[in-house]
């Protein structure tokens, strides 16, 4: 599997230093990079994994009757997001500098990216053959059909075809670099409130991948407007808590995967047995912690560093990259997840459908920065009201009572 591709086995909580003296002054910053600390250990969740006796994990699993029809598409989605995040990772060991194209918004585009959306649209294609798919995904494939792209297709497509075969139930002859193309730009559609679409990240995280830290391949079904069932690949997590700043456990690639009224449940990516997840039963704000990205660009730190401090929060936040968050979320190795993108960002759908199914179907609650639930219904971008919150239910009263009044501050200081 996988994880023998990932060569550092130990994990550290970066205690950031800076000169503020704010709550946001010192933070978690987590990386597969890096040895373990053993100072300022924050209070932290415990994680919330619940076994399932092995009778069950290896049955299929009892799923409420709404959500039967679904079976199929969930396990294409399994493997599909599975394959890709094989081929990021052989690409992540491998990763040269000349990987890196950019896009007109400069945001980093890897031959992963291409890659793992060519593999996702390529499984869901061939397992779902008989309906028609729809896919709203973030790559097309513009720069590689240009002069300029051609070697970076040839690479992609040897990366997908090698990919597949490891598979072993494909035994049709390899894709062509036509083909790839083709299968990349299935990812155009619009979305929207009627029929079935799938919604794909085949990177979320890029920099983090860049970094050899966090990301994920995020990938979500949307019924009629409502996210019905997600996947999260998130090859670099480690398989135990990452509450607290030290692990024992080197294991990483974690599966994550939720179907709408049926749970949440984690394994690692080379198919150990599936365990049920619970987000944080923690009630008192004061003992919680919270993730948020890694990259100030993305989200307002000075806006969360404020309330967290009307919670109370005393650990420092937990900055790590890609819908990875939901999933540690989804587990109950921290308790909150704020996001705050600064003015004029749109939120698109893929960055959030498949981490707000597994975090909801684990008991958490994901809504906007009004308290309004996320609505991926509207097309490839969310319609939203300044930023995104996930939290249990216990803390959601505490936690927009604290975004209101920040936000309230923020505005009043301009
Ligand atoms: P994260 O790793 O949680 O910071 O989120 C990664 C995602 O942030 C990427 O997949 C991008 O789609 C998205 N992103 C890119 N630019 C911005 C921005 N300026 N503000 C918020 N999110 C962004
Ligand atoms: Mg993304």
């Amino acid at each position: 599997m996988a994880t023998a591709a990932v060569s550092v086995t130990c994990l550290r909580a970066v205690v950031a230093s800076s000169s503020s003296s704010s709550s946001s002054s010192s933070c978690y910053f987590y990386s597969r990079r890096h040895l373990p600390t053993t100072s300022r250990t924050p209070k932290f969740a415990k994680p919330h994994f619940v076994s399932l006796p092995s009778f069950v994990a290896s049955r299929p699993l009892v799923v409420a009757a709404s959500a039967m029809s679904y079976d199929k598409e969930f396990a294409a989605a399994k493997k599909a997001a599975s394959l890709a995040a094989r081929l990021c990772q052989k690409v992540q060991k491998e990763l040269l500098q000349s990987d890196v194209q950019s896009k007109s918004d400069r945001s980093p585009v890897t031959v992963a990216d291409y890659g793992s959306q060519a593999i996702v649209s390529f499984v869901l294609e061939r397992e779902l053959s008989t309906e028609p798919l729809s896919l709203v995904a973030e790559e097309d494939s513009g720069d590689l059909r240009k002069d300029s792209g051609k070697d970076t297709l040839q690479r992609i497509t040897k990366h997908v075809n090698e990919t597949i075969a490891t598979d072993g139930s494909y035994s049709a002859s390899p894709l062509s670099p036509e083909d790839v193309l083709r299968a990349i730009d299935t990812g155009k559609s619009e979305g929207g409130s009627f029929g079935r679409h799938w919604v794909l990240d085949p990177i979320d995280g890029t920099k983090g991948f860049l970094r050899g830290d966090q990301y994920a391949v995020a990938l979500a079904l949307l019924d009629d407007g409502k996210v019905v069932l997600g996947v999260l690949a998130c090859p670099n997590l480690p398989l135990a808590s990452i509450a607290g700043n030290v692990t024992s456990e080197n294991a990483v690639g974690c599966l994550f995967y939720a179907k709408v009224g049926s749970g949440t449940f984690m394994q690692s990516l080379d198919g150990s047995s599936p365990v049920k997840v619970h987000v944080s039963d923690i009630g008192n704000s004061e003992d919680a912690s919270f993730f948020e990205s890694y990259e100030k660009a993305h989200s307002m730190q000075d806006l969360t560093s404020s309330i967290a401090r009307k919670l109370g929060v005393k650990a420092p936040p937990v900055r790590i990259d890609s819908q990875a968050k939901y999933g540690a979320l989804s587990r109950g190795d921290g308790a909150i997840y704020m996001r705050f993108p600064h003015k004029g960002y749109r939120e698109k759908i893929w960055d959030h459908a498949a981490g707000c199914i597994v975090v909801t179907e684990a008991g958490g609650v994901a809504t906007d920065a009004a308290g309004q639930p996320l609505d991926f219904s509207k097309g490839r971008y969310l319609d939203l009201d300044t930023g995104i919150i996930v939290t249990n239910q216990k803390l959601m009263p505490s936690l927009l009572k604290a975004v209101r009044e920040s936000l309230e501050e923020k505005s009043s200081s301009l």
